[in-house]
């Protein structure tokens, strides 16, 4: 694992040469069917930040690494009965796409935490099978979620269909990043890149990447129901 992390450490360092960005990419490591213990490796070698899709999984994880300093972000599909663990357990929530979740991570978040730093997620491919705002109700729903009282509005994410080349990669990418300028709000975060494009990602002004498969190796299976 070391030498896959020292491997992406220099795609990222590249792609922000490439892009003569003088910033910094947060990497998060996405850890999902993988076991803690691959975790725990990545956390020695100095990841601080762990991404799960899967909340029963994700919390698994959080117990047998409690120990360690992890900032915890939730990026998979939330179901509106699972979001009091989310708003308990995590520090960020990538995959707000729809008001009525994000009424309910704010009104179940504990008063002793900071408040909820979120993340809406953007269907800017337009697909119809995926999740995600559409690019045309983003600022409604920004706005909406700024009033809240115990989330934190950082940004957008986006988890585009693969492409293979990278003018095809940056499209999606550049979308996100002229859709978060055009809502004059202050925000921080562009969530976008994972192991095949984090390189475009970064082109267009990525802020965080979320990374699996590059970091841990391939997935151990499908995942298991639960
Ligand atoms: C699995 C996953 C990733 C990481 O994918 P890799 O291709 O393994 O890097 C990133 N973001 C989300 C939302 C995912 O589900």
């Amino acid at each position: 694992m070391e030498r896959r992390l020292q491997h992406l450490q220099a795609r990222i360092d590249e792609a922000l040469i490439a892009a003569e960005r003088r910033d910094e990419v947060t990497l998060v490591a996405v850890g999902k069917t993988q076991p803690p213990e691959r975790l725990l490796a990545a956390y020695r070698l100095g990841v601080r930040h762990f991404g799960e899709n899967y909340l029963q999984e994700a919390l698994e994880k959080q117990e047998a690494l409690a120990h360690c300093d992890i900032t915890w972000h939730f990026i998979g599909p939330i179901q509106s009965n699972k979001t009091r663990p989310i708003a308990c357990r995590f520090h960020w929530v990538h995959s707000v796409d729809r008001l009525k979740i994000a009424r309910r991570l704010s009104a179940q978040r504990p008063d002793w935490l900071p408040p909820l730093n979120v993340c809406l997620q953007v269907n800017v491919s337009g697909e119809a099978s995926k999740a995600g705002v559409a690019p045309d109700e983003v600022a409604e729903l920004a706005r909406a979620v700024m009033r809240l009282p115990r989330l934190r509005l950082r940004g957008l994410m986006t988890l585009p269909a693969p492409a293979m080349d990278r003018e095809a990669q940056r499209r999606p990418f550049r979308l996100l990043r002229q859709l978060r300028d055009s809502l004059s709000l202050d925000l921080d975060t562009l969530s976008m890149g994972m192991s095949g494009d984090l390189e475009a990602a970064i082109l267009e002004g990525a802020t965080l990447v979320r990374v699996g498969t590059a970091l841990f190796g391939p997935r151990r299976n499908a995942h298991p129901s639960k």
